[in-house]
């Protein structure tokens, strides 16, 4: 495996919180005109990725009751869940959130849908905004 190059952070895709897939991806798709891209299933979520350029919006339906998606749904309704930063070091990003006093909800990062490795940041302590790490 070659070391991809060291791109800078950007948004690696922004995750819609949905009560049902098939009601909203018509605007997404057809009036918005993204194309889907399909994904995994993660996280008890049923998950429709559309590109937006370099970046993908991902529609996350809750499949499990239990799953974080469907608590999410239950509390607030559907809307915005997460913005996801890629990054080229996500060890030393957490470093620098960590410094930061930032609480973590993954202290090390874990495998994500497409075998990328991935951390969550509290949006307790980031200003409301459930932020995803994920490394190329
Ligand atoms: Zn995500």
């Amino acid at each position: 495996m070659t070391t991809p190059a060291r791109r800078g952070t950007r948004i690696a895709h922004i995750g819609v919180a949905v009560r049902a897939l098939d009601d909203i991806l018509p605007l997404y798709r057809d009036v918005l005109g993204l194309p889907t891209a399909p994904l995994d299933d993660a996280d008890g979520a049923r998950i429709t990725g559309l590109a937006a350029g370099d970046s993908l919006v991902e529609l996350l339906e809750p499949v499990a009751s239990d799953s974080p998606i469907a608590k999410f749904v239950d509390q607030r309704g559907p809307g915005l869940h997460h913005v996801c930063f890629h990054v080229d070091d996500i060890e030393g990003t957490l470093a620098r959130a960590r410094a930061a006093g930032i609480t973590l909800i993954d202290e090390v990062p874990r495998v994500g849908a497409e075998g990328k490795r991935i951390a969550f940041l509290h949006p307790k302590s980031t200003g409301g905004v459930l932020i995803e790490l994920s490394e190329y």
